[in-house]
């Protein structure tokens, strides 16, 4: 028997009520994802990509439709276990990327952690190791606001590698980057996909993105209008 994904979304619809009126934002979306893969969804504004990827994430339930991961349907969970279930196996990297500006970049990466409970030391010394792993090993004790946009991205690739995740997920995360610092910010991704294996997926209305992922994902109406595979 083949091996089952690491994720498998089945027939997801996705319709928001606005007073009376229905605006369906994904029709119908099958998609598998391997372990260890590199992706990207891309398609023009109001295709549906952010919807999907919120999904994906668990950041918001379907209207109909399934998302298993390792095996597990996702939205059999209640919400305090799909908190939890973001926390340890999830990683999120935004446009805007929410950094805390007043707490000291270390304290930013170990954040996730500090809601896992876990103890002191511990995520201290990771979140060190990751920050030095982002290049970031001098900058520990700066502040966000101290730090160039790119540097401040850096910090959010280490917050989202926090808990080891399965899976990170980017919305646009070099949107307010120049081209230059946004390729270097995909290519830390790609690293770090090719290092420990996290599976990116990464929405982009970027093309130069999307071409440094191995497969990308075009969505048009809300639905799946082509999958390309980019050569290696
Ligand atoms: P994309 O990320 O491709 O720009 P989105 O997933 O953000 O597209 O949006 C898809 C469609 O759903 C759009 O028509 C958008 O206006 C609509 N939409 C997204 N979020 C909401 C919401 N919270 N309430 C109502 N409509 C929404």
């Amino acid at each position: 028997m083949p091996s089952q994904p690491l994720i498998r979304a089945e027939n997801l619809t996705k319709t928001y009520r606005i007073g009376s009126v229905d605006f369906p934002a994904l029709n119908g979306v099958n998609l598998e994802i391997e372990a260890g893969e590199f992706t990207s969804i891309v398609g023009p504004s109001g295709s549906g990509k952010s919807t999907l990827l919120n999904l994906l994430g668990a950041l918001d339930r379907p209207t109909s439709g399934r998302v298993f991961i390792e095996g597990s349907n996702l939205f059999r969970r209640n919400e305090n276990q799909l908190a939890e279930f973001r926390n340890r196996k999830l990683g999120f990297i935004f446009q805007a990327h929410n950094l805390l500006m007043r707490t000291s970049v270390l304290a930013n990466v170990a954040l996730p952690a500090v809601i896992l409970g876990e103890g002191g030391a511990r995520r201290t010394k990771r979140a060190r190791e990751l920050l030095a792993s982002v290049g970031l090993g001098d900058k520990t004790t700066r502040k966000p606001t101290e730090l160039s946009g790119g540097e401040q991205q850096r910090v959010a690739v280490a917050r989202a590698l926090m808990n080891e995740p399965l899976i990170v997920l980017g919305d646009e995360p070099t949107g307010n980057l120049d081209s230059k610092t946004g390729a270097e910010i995909v290519a830390l991704l790609r690293r770090i996909n090719k290092e420990r294996g996290t599976v990116f997926i990464l929405v982009t209305h970027n093309p130069e993105v999307a071409n440094e992922t191995e497969r990308v994902i075009h969505l048009r109406d809300g639905r799946i209008s082509k999958v390309e595979r980019i050569p290696g």
